[in-house]
């Protein structure tokens, strides 16, 4: 499918943890074992020291509750050197750790400490020492939700300390389809993919798990949220319903709109084309049924039709029921031929905007067949379709940034296109027209994208109508 071409890596992502030798202790206990000595030593033995802080832990909370000072202080901390002298003595190592840091008398000769949280000196009692520096066992906090960290290890990013809970909440990437954290990868990195353009993140089991998209958006459903089931099989989202075209009388409006937008460029459609909204199944049956080739994108959303067909489009706007597209009313209307150009059909279904990019599209088509142009190799015909698709979608996200033009003009007297109901685009709809835009600006296909960056080129330097004058001439951009 196409949208696997912009699906990209993302990018790796360690999590670093520090982790501290939570070492509490009296400055009055004798500590002039030289680290060093330790090395070789390294069997596992760790259970008492870590029995040992989880001890001064307790002990502390149970003398703040109380408010005791004083003597039972220097009781729990003599009790603690004893811990930490008992556990030492059976040979436990100090889990190796560059940033470990043991309280020494040589570190703090003058035994004056000034704790890193609160400035204030640490005086007797027990202190942490850790990252460098020492910490009253009460400031030494989360840099998340502010509580003291009693735990063995912690986490770190930058300078600041976290709960090893509280820095996966914040750091550890959540996958946007099922919520959960996105696991680790076999190489213990965690690995997601993420939509180049919504950054989305999710597991990269998603792709294979029939994870339905929106077939306008492109955006992945989340578990917690249902899309509309279209009766062709496709998935919109919820946004992308809100301003979604679902039958031909709706659309109408815009068309009048984009023929307009024409007019403004001095490229006037003087016939009177039909434009119809059809499902998926009968613009493939149309396409197939015309005798020359087209190029088209691998899904199909709009057509230029130049053969006498008869095509059933969407003549009354479907409802919606629960999450599906209930009471669609087709009917059949044959097309004659009154010039080059039968009919423009367009996929039913999709946002105004992407509606509009498309019979933007295919009315350039209808314009080449009406002015007389030669047919042209796809990258040129396709690239020049993109190029007045992507300049209505600019003109139209220009125009919804700014005060909006819409609903105050009553050009046409009619008042029912998507937008103009709702008044001005809601910032939805305009993130959605950029995304339009970055779809026809990244497209990957040679006729399609390659043709549009070439026209989109030759558009901006010799301007719209010397690059059409030169095409007419010579089949190719200048
Ligand atoms: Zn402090
Ligand atoms: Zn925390
Ligand atoms: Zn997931
Ligand atoms: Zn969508
Ligand atoms: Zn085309």
């Amino acid at each position: 499918m196409r949208w696997l071409d912009k699906i990209f890596k993302g990018s790796n992502h360690r999590i670093s943890e520090g982790q501290y030798q939570g070492v509490f202790a009296d400055e009055n206990s004798v500590w002039d074992m030289p680290s060093g000595s330790l090395d070789g030593h390294a069997h596992s033995g760790n259970e008492d020291l870590d029995h040992a802080i989880a001890l001064s832990l307790s002990e502390e909370e149970q003398r703040k509750a109380n408010n005791i000072g004083g003597s039972s202080e220097v009781d729990d901390d003599e009790e603690l050197a004893r811990a930490l002298q008992a556990s030492l003595d059976i040979g436990s190592p100090p889990r190796s750790n560059q940033s470990s840091i043991y309280p020494s008398t040589h570190a703090y000769p003058t035994g004056y400490k000034i704790c890193a949280g609160c400035n204030t000196e640490i005086g007797y009692g027990r202190f942490l020492s850790c990252m460098g520096a020492v910490w009253h066992p009460q400031c030494f906090r989360c840099h998340a939700c502010g509580e003291p960290i009693s735990e063995h290890e912690f986490s770190m990013s930058g300078n600041d300390p976290y709960h090893k809970s509280c820095y996966k909440e914040l750091y550890h990437p959540k996958c946007d389809v099922c919520s959960h954290f996105i696991p680790t990868n076999r190489a213990g990195l965690i690995e997601y993919r993420a939509h180049p353009f919504w950054g989305q993140r999710y597991c990269p089991s998603h792709e294979h798990d029939n994870t339905p998209r929106c077939c306008s958006c492109e955006r992945m459903e989340p578990r917690n949220v249902q899309y509309i089931s279209l009766d062709d099989g496709r998935k919109l989202c919820l946004e992308c319903l809100d301003s979604a075209i679902m039958d031909t009388n709706e659309c109408q409006p815009l068309y009048l709109e984009i023929r307009d937008f024409y007019e403004g460029m001095n490229m006037k459609i003087n016939q009177q084309i039909p434009m119809l909204l059809v499902e998926r199944q009968a613009l493939n049956e149309a396409m197939q049924g015309e005798k020359e080739g087209s190029h088209h994108m691998p899904e199909t959303r709009g057509l230029c039709l130049s053969e006498e067909q008869t095509v059933s489009s969407i003549s009354r706007r479907p409802r919606i029921g629960g999450n599906r597209i209930i009471d669609m009313f087709t009917e059949s209307k044959k097309l004659t031929r009154r010039c080059e150009v039968t009919a423009i059909l367009i996929l039913y279904g999709l946002p105004r905007l992407l509606t509009g990019s498309i019979l933007a599209h295919e009315l350039m088509h209808a314009w080449l067949r009406l002015n007389g142009f030669r047919t042209l190799s796809p990258d040129v015909e396709e690239g020049i379709c993109q190029v007045l698709s992507h300049m209505w979608l600019e003109s139209e996200v220009m125009a919804g940034s700014g005060s909006s033009s819409h609903g105050a003009s009553t050009s046409s007297g009619i008042s029912s296109s998507s937008s103009s109901k709702k008044g001005a685009k809601s910032q939805f709809e305009k993130k959605l027209g950029d995304f339009f835009m970055h779809q026809i600006t990244m497209d990957s296909s040679p006729a399609y994208g390659d043709g549009f960056r070439a026209g989109n080129a030759a558009m901006l330097r010799y301007g719209l109508k010397r690059t059409l004058d030169h095409i007419r001439l010579t089949g190719n951009f200048p």
